[in-house]
Protein backbone atom coordinates (compact mmCIF):
# COMPACT_ATOMS: atom_id res chain seq x y z
CA UNK A 1 0.00 0.00 0.00
CA UNK A 2 2.79 2.13 1.26
CA UNK A 3 4.88 1.19 -1.78
CA UNK A 4 1.83 1.65 -4.59
CA UNK A 5 0.97 5.20 -2.36
CA UNK A 6 4.99 6.68 -2.91
CA UNK A 7 4.58 5.55 -6.54
CA UNK A 8 1.56 7.39 -7.60
CA UNK A 9 3.50 10.25 -6.06
CA UNK A 10 6.65 9.71 -7.99
CA UNK A 11 4.58 9.43 -11.26
CA UNK A 12 2.68 12.69 -10.17
CA UNK A 13 6.35 14.69 -10.11
CA UNK A 14 7.42 13.61 -13.11
CA UNK A 15 4.50 13.98 -14.57
CA UNK A 16 3.97 17.60 -13.30
CA UNK A 17 7.70 18.71 -13.38
CA UNK A 18 9.72 16.45 -15.73
CA UNK A 19 7.56 16.15 -18.79
CA UNK A 20 6.62 19.69 -19.54
CA UNK A 21 10.67 19.91 -18.58
CA UNK A 22 11.52 17.53 -21.20
CA UNK A 23 8.93 18.88 -23.90
CA UNK A 24 10.05 22.56 -23.67
CA UNK A 25 13.71 21.38 -23.89
CA UNK A 26 13.22 19.46 -27.00
CA UNK A 27 11.40 22.27 -28.78
CA UNK A 28 14.11 25.24 -27.52
CA UNK A 29 16.67 21.82 -29.50
CA UNK A 30 14.59 21.89 -32.28
CA UNK A 31 14.55 25.31 -32.77
CA UNK A 32 18.34 26.02 -32.13
CA UNK A 33 18.90 22.81 -34.64
CA UNK A 34 17.06 25.07 -36.74
CA UNK A 35 19.11 27.93 -36.32
CA UNK A 36 17.42 30.31 -34.60
CA UNK A 37 18.24 32.25 -31.47
CA UNK A 38 16.74 31.84 -27.56
CA UNK A 39 14.47 34.49 -28.39
CA UNK A 40 12.98 33.20 -31.12
CA UNK A 41 12.67 30.22 -29.83
CA UNK A 42 10.97 31.76 -26.72
CA UNK A 43 8.40 33.96 -28.18
CA UNK A 44 7.60 30.62 -30.78
CA UNK A 45 6.86 28.72 -27.33
CA UNK A 46 5.28 31.14 -26.17
CA UNK A 47 3.03 31.44 -29.24
CA UNK A 48 2.46 27.73 -29.43
CA UNK A 49 1.20 27.83 -25.33
CA UNK A 50 -1.31 30.72 -26.70
CA UNK A 51 -2.49 28.51 -29.30
CA UNK A 52 -2.92 25.70 -27.31
CA UNK A 53 -4.70 27.58 -24.50
CA UNK A 54 -7.10 29.09 -27.25
CA UNK A 55 -7.47 25.57 -29.18
CA UNK A 56 -8.99 24.23 -25.75
CA UNK A 57 -11.06 27.11 -25.52
CA UNK A 58 -12.56 27.04 -28.85
CA UNK A 59 -13.38 23.56 -28.02
CA UNK A 60 -15.46 23.73 -25.61
CA UNK A 61 -17.49 26.34 -27.51
CA UNK A 62 -18.25 24.28 -30.76
CA UNK A 63 -17.61 21.39 -28.86
CA UNK A 64 -15.37 19.75 -31.66
CA UNK A 65 -14.57 16.24 -31.42
CA UNK A 66 -17.62 15.00 -29.91
CA UNK A 67 -19.60 12.31 -31.72
CA UNK A 68 -22.61 13.09 -32.76
CA UNK A 69 -25.33 11.07 -33.59
CA UNK A 70 -25.88 11.81 -37.62
CA UNK A 71 -29.61 13.34 -36.88
CA UNK A 72 -28.40 16.36 -34.93
CA UNK A 73 -26.13 17.35 -37.29
CA UNK A 74 -26.82 19.93 -40.07
CA UNK A 75 -24.45 19.69 -42.92
CA UNK A 76 -24.58 23.03 -45.14
CA UNK A 77 -23.77 22.43 -48.53
CA UNK A 78 -21.75 24.35 -50.50
CA UNK A 79 -23.40 26.49 -53.60
CA UNK A 80 -21.59 27.35 -56.81
CA UNK A 81 -23.31 30.28 -58.81
CA UNK A 82 -22.32 32.52 -60.99
CA UNK A 83 -18.71 32.93 -59.35
CA UNK A 84 -20.51 33.11 -55.40
CA UNK A 85 -19.47 29.87 -53.13
CA UNK A 86 -21.65 30.23 -49.63
CA UNK A 87 -22.87 27.57 -47.35
CA UNK A 88 -26.79 26.98 -47.73
CA UNK A 89 -28.17 24.27 -44.65
CA UNK A 90 -31.44 23.84 -43.19
CA UNK A 91 -33.54 22.49 -39.92
CA UNK A 92 -36.03 20.62 -40.74
CA UNK A 93 -37.78 17.60 -40.71
CA UNK A 94 -35.63 14.19 -41.69
CA UNK A 95 -38.28 13.68 -45.09
CA UNK A 96 -38.49 17.44 -45.72
CA UNK A 97 -37.92 18.61 -49.52
CA UNK A 98 -34.42 19.64 -50.18
CA UNK A 99 -33.75 22.87 -50.68
CA UNK A 100 -34.62 23.95 -54.33
CA UNK A 101 -32.45 26.12 -56.75
CA UNK A 102 -35.13 28.61 -57.05
CA UNK A 103 -34.13 29.65 -53.58
CA UNK A 104 -30.52 29.11 -53.91
CA UNK A 105 -30.08 31.17 -56.97
CA UNK A 106 -32.62 33.74 -54.83
CA UNK A 107 -30.09 34.16 -52.44
CA UNK A 108 -27.07 34.36 -54.70
CA UNK A 109 -29.28 37.69 -56.04
CA UNK A 110 -29.65 39.27 -53.02
CA UNK A 111 -25.91 38.72 -51.99
CA UNK A 112 -24.37 40.11 -54.94
CA UNK A 113 -27.44 42.98 -54.97
CA UNK A 114 -26.08 43.78 -51.67
CA UNK A 115 -22.60 44.10 -52.92
CA UNK A 116 -21.67 41.73 -50.26
CA UNK A 117 -17.73 41.22 -50.23
CA UNK A 118 -17.23 36.98 -51.55
CA UNK A 119 -14.04 36.64 -48.83
CA UNK A 120 -16.76 36.88 -45.69
CA UNK A 121 -19.03 33.84 -47.11
CA UNK A 122 -16.43 31.48 -46.26
CA UNK A 123 -16.76 31.49 -42.85
CA UNK A 124 -20.94 31.98 -42.96
CA UNK A 125 -23.85 29.63 -42.71
CA UNK A 126 -27.10 30.32 -43.99
CA UNK A 127 -29.43 28.07 -42.61
CA UNK A 128 -33.08 28.03 -43.07
CA UNK A 129 -35.30 26.71 -39.93
CA UNK A 130 -38.74 25.47 -39.44
CA UNK A 131 -39.21 26.33 -36.00
CA UNK A 132 -41.26 23.27 -35.23
CA UNK A 133 -38.37 20.87 -36.41
CA UNK A 134 -35.72 22.63 -34.30
CA UNK A 135 -34.23 21.31 -30.81
CA UNK A 136 -31.58 22.37 -28.41
CA UNK A 137 -29.35 19.46 -29.58
CA UNK A 138 -28.37 20.24 -33.08
CA UNK A 139 -24.98 21.25 -34.36
CA UNK A 140 -24.06 22.78 -37.69
CA UNK A 141 -21.03 21.44 -39.45
CA UNK A 142 -18.91 23.25 -41.14
CA UNK A 143 -15.63 22.39 -43.17
CA UNK A 144 -13.71 20.61 -42.48
CA UNK A 145 -14.98 19.75 -38.98
CA UNK A 146 -16.20 22.03 -36.95
CA UNK A 147 -19.33 21.65 -35.06
CA UNK A 148 -21.53 24.86 -34.04
CA UNK A 149 -24.19 24.23 -31.26
CA UNK A 150 -27.30 25.50 -32.33
CA UNK A 151 -29.25 27.69 -29.58
CA UNK A 152 -32.83 27.34 -28.66
CA UNK A 153 -35.02 29.99 -30.97
CA UNK A 154 -36.94 32.63 -28.82
CA UNK A 155 -40.43 33.73 -30.09
CA UNK A 156 -38.88 36.70 -31.16
CA UNK A 157 -37.41 34.62 -34.18
CA UNK A 158 -40.29 33.85 -35.19
CA UNK A 159 -41.64 37.55 -35.23
CA UNK A 160 -38.55 39.46 -36.56
CA UNK A 161 -37.87 36.04 -39.04
CA UNK A 162 -34.03 36.13 -38.79
CA UNK A 163 -31.23 36.14 -36.76
CA UNK A 164 -27.69 36.55 -36.57
CA UNK A 165 -25.08 34.74 -34.53
CA UNK A 166 -21.55 34.31 -34.12
CA UNK A 167 -20.76 30.87 -32.71
CA UNK A 168 -16.69 31.52 -32.74
CA UNK A 169 -14.55 33.87 -33.29
CA UNK A 170 -14.41 32.36 -37.28
CA UNK A 171 -17.89 30.95 -37.60
CA UNK A 172 -21.18 32.86 -38.39
CA UNK A 173 -24.32 31.54 -39.14
CA UNK A 174 -28.07 33.34 -40.76
CA UNK A 175 -30.74 31.43 -39.20
CA UNK A 176 -33.66 32.44 -41.00
CA UNK A 177 -37.19 31.48 -40.42
CA UNK A 178 -38.80 29.26 -43.47
CA UNK A 179 -42.35 30.88 -42.92
CA UNK A 180 -40.75 34.61 -44.52
CA UNK A 181 -39.51 32.57 -47.85
CA UNK A 182 -42.47 30.54 -48.61
CA UNK A 183 -43.94 33.73 -48.71
CA UNK A 184 -42.42 36.19 -51.04
CA UNK A 185 -38.62 36.50 -51.87
CA UNK A 186 -38.60 40.51 -51.01
CA UNK A 187 -39.50 40.02 -47.40
CA UNK A 188 -36.09 37.21 -47.34
CA UNK A 189 -33.84 39.82 -49.28
CA UNK A 190 -34.35 42.44 -46.57
CA UNK A 191 -33.98 40.54 -43.96
CA UNK A 192 -30.92 38.57 -45.14
CA UNK A 193 -29.58 42.04 -46.34
CA UNK A 194 -29.52 43.37 -42.73
CA UNK A 195 -27.85 39.86 -41.39
CA UNK A 196 -25.33 40.05 -44.24
CA UNK A 197 -24.56 43.74 -42.57
CA UNK A 198 -23.99 42.28 -39.49
CA UNK A 199 -21.46 39.62 -40.86
CA UNK A 200 -19.28 42.77 -41.96
CA UNK A 201 -19.66 44.98 -38.96
CA UNK A 202 -18.11 42.07 -36.47
CA UNK A 203 -15.12 42.54 -38.66
CA UNK A 204 -14.63 46.36 -38.27
CA UNK A 205 -12.00 47.51 -36.21
CA UNK A 206 -12.38 49.73 -33.17
CA UNK A 207 -10.86 53.02 -35.35
CA UNK A 208 -13.64 52.01 -37.78
CA UNK A 209 -16.49 51.68 -34.95
CA UNK A 210 -15.32 55.64 -33.99
CA UNK A 211 -15.84 56.70 -37.65
CA UNK A 212 -18.78 54.95 -37.83
CA UNK A 213 -20.38 56.97 -34.67
CA UNK A 214 -19.47 59.99 -35.76
CA UNK A 215 -20.89 59.74 -39.23
CA UNK A 216 -24.08 57.94 -37.16
CA UNK A 217 -24.27 60.86 -34.80
CA UNK A 218 -24.26 58.12 -31.98
CA UNK A 219 -23.13 59.35 -28.71
CA UNK A 220 -18.98 58.33 -27.89
CA UNK A 221 -19.00 55.43 -25.08
CA UNK A 222 -22.78 54.07 -26.17
CA UNK A 223 -21.93 50.48 -26.01
CA UNK A 224 -21.83 48.58 -29.64
CA UNK A 225 -25.00 46.74 -28.44
CA UNK A 226 -26.86 48.98 -27.28
CA UNK A 227 -29.89 49.59 -24.30
CA UNK A 228 -32.45 48.27 -27.17
CA UNK A 229 -32.65 47.30 -30.73
CA UNK A 230 -33.34 51.06 -31.84
CA UNK A 231 -30.75 52.45 -29.97
CA UNK A 232 -27.95 49.87 -30.82
CA UNK A 233 -24.95 51.36 -33.15
CA UNK A 234 -24.21 47.32 -34.33
CA UNK A 235 -27.73 47.03 -35.38
CA UNK A 236 -27.47 50.73 -36.59
CA UNK A 237 -24.90 49.17 -38.87
CA UNK A 238 -27.11 46.13 -40.20
CA UNK A 239 -29.72 48.72 -40.91
CA UNK A 240 -27.84 51.00 -42.96
CA UNK A 241 -26.29 48.74 -45.25
CA UNK A 242 -29.71 47.40 -45.82
CA UNK A 243 -30.74 50.17 -46.52
CA UNK A 244 -28.07 51.59 -49.12
CA UNK A 245 -28.65 48.08 -50.85
CA UNK A 246 -32.41 47.87 -50.88
CA UNK A 247 -33.92 50.80 -50.20
CA UNK A 248 -36.03 49.89 -47.00
CA UNK A 249 -36.22 52.35 -44.38
CA UNK A 250 -33.77 52.41 -41.32
CA UNK A 251 -35.97 51.33 -38.23
CA UNK A 252 -32.74 52.15 -35.70
CA UNK A 253 -32.66 55.96 -34.75
CA UNK A 254 -29.24 57.32 -35.19
CA UNK A 255 -28.29 59.66 -38.63
CA UNK A 256 -30.21 62.48 -39.30
CA UNK A 257 -34.26 61.91 -38.79
CA UNK A 258 -35.97 64.13 -41.11
CA UNK A 259 -39.93 64.27 -41.86
CA UNK A 260 -41.15 61.79 -43.50
CA UNK A 261 -44.39 62.91 -44.58
CA UNK A 262 -45.42 66.22 -44.12
CA UNK A 263 -45.70 68.62 -41.82
CA UNK A 264 -48.42 68.17 -40.52
CA UNK A 265 -47.51 64.50 -39.07
CA UNK A 266 -45.01 66.56 -37.11
CA UNK A 267 -45.59 66.00 -33.43
CA UNK A 268 -46.57 69.08 -31.87
CA UNK A 269 -43.40 69.43 -29.16
CA UNK A 270 -41.09 68.85 -32.04
CA UNK A 271 -43.19 71.17 -34.08
CA UNK A 272 -42.94 73.59 -31.92
CA UNK A 273 -38.87 73.64 -31.78
CA UNK A 274 -39.04 73.29 -35.55
CA UNK A 275 -40.89 76.43 -35.71
CA UNK A 276 -38.54 78.63 -33.38
CA UNK A 277 -35.73 77.32 -35.60
CA UNK A 278 -37.15 78.36 -38.42
CA UNK A 279 -38.07 81.96 -37.02
CA UNK A 280 -34.56 82.21 -36.17
CA UNK A 281 -33.09 81.35 -39.31
CA UNK A 282 -35.72 83.34 -40.94
CA UNK A 283 -35.42 86.62 -38.72
CA UNK A 284 -33.34 88.70 -41.52
CA UNK A 285 -35.86 87.58 -44.31
CA UNK A 286 -38.66 90.69 -44.92
CA UNK A 287 -42.01 90.51 -43.20
CA UNK A 288 -43.58 89.96 -46.70
CA UNK A 289 -40.91 86.73 -47.16
CA UNK A 290 -41.77 84.93 -44.17
CA UNK A 291 -45.13 85.70 -43.92
CA UNK A 292 -45.13 83.77 -47.59
CA UNK A 293 -43.18 80.93 -46.10
CA UNK A 294 -45.98 79.99 -43.19
CA UNK A 295 -48.69 80.65 -45.71
CA UNK A 296 -47.89 78.03 -47.66
CA UNK A 297 -47.12 75.57 -44.72
CA UNK A 298 -49.40 73.01 -45.86
CA UNK A 299 -48.97 73.34 -49.68
CA UNK A 300 -44.95 72.12 -50.13
CA UNK A 301 -44.52 75.36 -51.71
CA UNK A 302 -40.89 75.63 -52.61
CA UNK A 303 -39.44 77.34 -50.00
CA UNK A 304 -40.89 75.05 -47.26
CA UNK A 305 -39.64 72.50 -48.92
CA UNK A 306 -36.29 74.34 -48.81
CA UNK A 307 -36.42 74.33 -45.06
CA UNK A 308 -37.13 71.73 -44.48
CA UNK A 309 -34.44 69.69 -46.05
CA UNK A 310 -32.15 72.44 -45.06
CA UNK A 311 -29.53 70.48 -42.69
CA UNK A 312 -28.48 73.46 -40.65
CA UNK A 313 -32.58 73.76 -39.15
CA UNK A 314 -32.60 69.88 -38.63
CA UNK A 315 -29.64 68.72 -37.41
CA UNK A 316 -30.52 71.43 -34.49
CA UNK A 317 -29.90 68.92 -31.75
CA UNK A 318 -32.93 69.74 -29.44
CA UNK A 319 -35.09 68.87 -32.73
CA UNK A 320 -33.22 65.87 -33.36
CA UNK A 321 -33.62 64.43 -29.53
CA UNK A 322 -37.14 65.19 -29.62
CA UNK A 323 -37.49 63.57 -33.01
CA UNK A 324 -35.78 60.68 -31.42
CA UNK A 325 -37.93 60.41 -28.18
CA UNK A 326 -41.00 60.60 -30.94
CA UNK A 327 -39.97 57.65 -32.66
CA UNK A 328 -38.51 55.40 -29.18
CA UNK A 329 -41.72 55.99 -27.47
CA UNK A 330 -45.00 56.02 -29.85
CA UNK A 331 -47.11 55.66 -26.40
CA UNK A 332 -46.22 58.96 -25.60
CA UNK A 333 -47.13 60.53 -28.61
CA UNK A 334 -50.47 59.32 -29.94
CA UNK A 335 -51.20 62.24 -32.42
CA UNK A 336 -47.87 61.74 -34.37
CA UNK A 337 -48.78 57.99 -34.85
CA UNK A 338 -52.56 58.57 -35.49
CA UNK A 339 -52.08 57.53 -39.65
CA UNK A 340 -49.24 55.58 -39.13
CA UNK A 341 -50.93 52.53 -40.83
CA UNK A 342 -51.42 55.09 -43.69
CA UNK A 343 -48.09 56.67 -44.03
CA UNK A 344 -46.28 55.27 -42.02
CA UNK A 345 -43.79 56.46 -39.22
CA UNK A 346 -43.80 60.32 -38.94
CA UNK A 347 -39.75 60.40 -38.90
CA UNK A 348 -36.97 58.81 -40.81
CA UNK A 349 -33.26 58.21 -40.72
CA UNK A 350 -31.47 59.38 -43.60
CA UNK A 351 -27.87 58.37 -44.64
CA UNK A 352 -25.34 60.91 -45.60
CA UNK A 353 -22.80 60.48 -48.77
CA UNK A 354 -20.19 60.48 -46.42
CA UNK A 355 -21.61 57.52 -44.76
CA UNK A 356 -22.07 56.02 -48.46
CA UNK A 357 -18.83 56.34 -49.05
CA UNK A 358 -17.86 55.18 -45.32
CA UNK A 359 -19.91 51.64 -46.79
CA UNK A 360 -18.10 51.84 -49.97
CA UNK A 361 -14.48 51.92 -48.45
CA UNK A 362 -15.05 49.08 -45.89
CA UNK A 363 -16.86 46.93 -48.69
CA UNK A 364 -13.70 47.14 -50.89
CA UNK A 365 -11.53 46.52 -48.22
CA UNK A 366 -13.10 42.50 -47.26
CA UNK A 367 -13.39 42.05 -50.80
ZN1 LIG B 1 -29.79 42.65 -36.47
Amino acid sequence: MKYVTKNIILDILIGIFLVPIIAVSVFFISFLVKGQSINEATSALAERIVSMINKTRSFSEEESGKVFNDQNVILPQQVNNVGYTFYLGQIDYPDAAEIGDGLKKGITNIIHAANFPKRLLNNLAIVTVNTLAANSNQYIKMPPDKFLKVNEFSPDFVKGGSIFSQRTKEYSIIFINKDIISNTLNRLKLVLTHELGHQIGIQLTAKDWEEYYRLRKIPKGTSKYGQSWQLSPSEDFAEVYKYIYTDDPIKTVYGLLVLKNGFWAEEGICKEIYEKLVDDYTKDETEQQRKDFWKFDFTFSDHYAEHQNDEIIISNIELQNCRRDVLLHPQKYPKAYEFVTLVGLPYESTVSQETRDFFNKIIKRFN
